[in-house]
């Protein structure tokens, strides 16, 4: 799957030219539909050494290099939780080439110690300092280097500042590939020296089809109606919906969790957050904050108009939980699940911040 254009992205790619790209590209668009693999595509294309039109050759040198997680001009920078996002040796327990740090060790030291020893969701200053600081060299193949930061959101004040300052003055022969879910977090600053590429989601025939296609090259049986409710359950993110169908993500523990708390919220008033708290606090929670945000959305557009959107398998529960919620409560608990959002980002402990939550959740039901 690496390194192909997903057919929702054949537009935007046909508007860019490769000849002639600026110094800074910010592509931008909702989550999970597949950015990443957009600015994977763009980076090995600007890198190919093929003297064909078609590029990435996916069969040159470079194309190879690029693959392998080994090319010298490519530089990607992410948080810690998203290192396997990067193209690395996909051979696992291969011995290692030349011992890139950061990147392909992530499995095998952190099952054990998940709990306690979290990977970062930010990007440390380190990471950004280290990268740019061999960024005015000639690059290596002497043609172009490409550094590729995503999410950008995810830069701490120091680094995006450390970043703002190349971008003001680019070093010759270096492109930038950014990306954001979230264009709103990010420093108008920043935002003003890049290119804007806003990359479209699919439309859900097309999202259906192409998982549809996907699930059957995995060799894998899955009903349409399985992908149809893969597909709304996760918000109309194809990436989020591929995973869960193919069961391939890291992220087991993640859809436990979010199952248990799905659970937990259809039991209304009646819930126990101390139990469910106490079961799932250690899921990430921008996942917990989702499918929260999802199930009071629901809630709310069942009690206004009688219509569900994430949850359709779970009516019955929706309905008797819409029936019982008082309306007025529910939407300002929606506007905190949104304010909790926005701040997602800093450590509050997830376990007091889950526990408030539920409370709030239970509160719906009373007057
Ligand atoms: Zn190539």
């Amino acid at each position: 799957m690496k390194s192909s254009l997903f057919p929702w992205f054949e537009q935007s790619w046909s508007e860019l030219s490769l000849n002639n790209m600026p110094h800074a590209v910010l592509l931008h668009g909702q989550t999970g539909i597949g950015k990443m693999e957009f600015a994977l595509y763009l980076a090995k294309a600007l890198l190919c050494e093929s003297t064909e039109h078609q590029k990435p050759c996916c069969s040159c040198e470079a194309c190879h290099w690029f693959d392998t997680g080994n090319h010298p001009d490519f530089l990607g920078i992410v948080p810690e939780t998203m290192v396997s996002s990067l193209p690395h040796e996909h051979m696992e327990g291969s011995d290692s080439l030349e011992d890139k740090p950061k990147r392909g060790k992530k499995k095998s030291d952190d099952d054990s110690e998940k709990a306690d020893k979290k990977a970062s969701s930010f990007i440390k200053v380190e990471q950004i300092r280290e990268a740019l600081e061999g960024i005015n060299t000639t690059p290596h193949r002497g043609r172009q280097r490409v550094v590729l930061i995503n999410p950008v959101e995810a830069l701490q004040a120091v680094s995006a500042n450390t970043l703002l300052k190349t971008l003001e003055e680019p070093p010759a022969s270096t492109l930038f590939i950014l990306l954001s879910d979230r264009l709103d977090r990010i420093l108008p600053t920043i935002r003003s020296r890049c290119r804007l590429i806003a990359l479209p989601r699919p439309h859900k025939e097309q999202a259906l089809a192409w998982l549809s296609n996907q699930v059957q090259l995995a060799g894998i049986k899955k009903s349409s109606a399985d992908i149809d409710k893969a597909l709304s359950e996760s918000g109309g993110s194809v990436m989020d919906s591929l995973a869960q169908l193919l069961g391939v993500d890291d992220r087991e523990d993640t859809s436990q969790a979010t199952d248990f708390l799905l659970g937990a919220l259809a039991q209304a008033g009646q819930v126990n957050w101390l139990t469910a708290a106490e079961q799932i606090y250690k899921a990430p929670m921008p996942d917990l904050l989702i499918t929260l945000e999802r199930w009071i959305f629901d809630l709310l557009s069942q009690q206004q108009s009688g219509q569900i959107r994430y949850y359709p398998s779970r009516q019955i529960d929706i309905e008797k939980c819409a029936k019982l919620a008082r309306p007025n409560k529910v939407a300002g608990f929606w506007r905190t699940l949104l304010d909790a959002r926005r701040h997602e980002l800093h450590a509050l402990a997830n376990r007091v911040q889950i526990e408030a939550l539920l409370i709030r959740y239970q509160e719906l039901y009373k007057d």
